[in-house]
């Protein structure tokens, strides 16, 4: 069977699974959606009392601007565990020489989204798949099962989480009022970061520029004179890490 076959009938069976799946959640029902790398949950809402949560598996995202696909295996901004099952796909794509399943990123479009979503759905064994797009990148998943709301992954997540408008939920970081991404002005952090790290229960992403350093270094600690010069600002964990890999560059 050449690749064309082979995808052709996965998304058949894809259409067939999201049809089913639609129904039963009532799916296109709900306006909202957010989801958490961290705890791989994807809510869907209209308000707090009207939401369902399901678990899933992150198949690769698709940049409408650069028309690329990449695989969530090959995307070290997806910090989800679970991606690495998707390696199956890329395993079977290796025995059979199906490159658009072995290679981490190349120029696509969404028709290729949607199958290599249909591919992973039925070698997970997902319940139905989900696309979720924010600004030109879509991120395509594969839903595993439904979750439910007094479970302790939901409430950890209501806790921990902060709503951005751009990244959706996930966890607080903060950082001076001056670090933008227009210009660099050093990134001094707390402790060494990566994104996804786990954190100690008292620990918080904490970043601020050289001009901050300066003026906490000449304070000899964070005081209210340093502190009113950093005017400290609370951002997603995204907008943090997004903030990091720009102003760094200036070191
Ligand atoms: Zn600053
Ligand atoms: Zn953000």
């Amino acid at each position: 069977m050449n690749y064309k076959e082979f995808s052709q009938e996965k998304l058949d069976n894809l259409i067939h699974i999201q049809d089913l799946f639609k129904k039963k959640f009532d799916i296109d029902g709900y306006e909202n959606w957010f989801y958490d790398s961290e705890s791989e949950l994807l809510r869907l809402y209209n308000s707090d009392e009207d939401e369902i949560y399901f678990r899933y598996i992150p198949v690769g995202s698709y940049s409408q601007n650069k028309q690329t696909w990449m695989w969530s295996w090959f995307n070290e901004n997806s910090i989800e565990k679970s991606k690495e099952k998707v390696l199956a796909v890329k395993e079977f794509g290796a025995k059979n020489q199906y490159e658009k399943l072995l290679e981490g990123t190349f120029t696509s479009d969404k028709f290729d989204a949607w199958e290599f979503t249909s591919i992973c759905l039925d070698f997970l064994n997902g319940i139905g798949a989900y696309k979720v797009d924010s600004n030109d990148l879509d991120k395509f998943m594969v839903i595993m099962a439904v979750e439910d709301i007094d479970s302790k992954d939901v409430q950890l997540l209501k806790q921990k989480t902060v709503e951005c408008v751009q990244h959706g939920y996930s966890r607080p970081a903060f950082v001076c009022q001056h670090l933008d991404c227009k210009t660099a002005r050093g990134f001094q952090e707390a402790f060494d970061t990566y994104k996804g790290m786990e954190l100690e229960e008292d620990d918080d992403f904490q970043a601020w520029c050289d001009e901050c350093e300066k003026v906490r270094i000449e304070h000899g600690e964070w005081n209210e004179e340093s502190e009113s010069f950093a005017q400290i600002q609370l951002i997603c964990e995204n907008c943090y890490f997004e903030l990091k890999e720009f102003n760094q560059k200036s070191n």
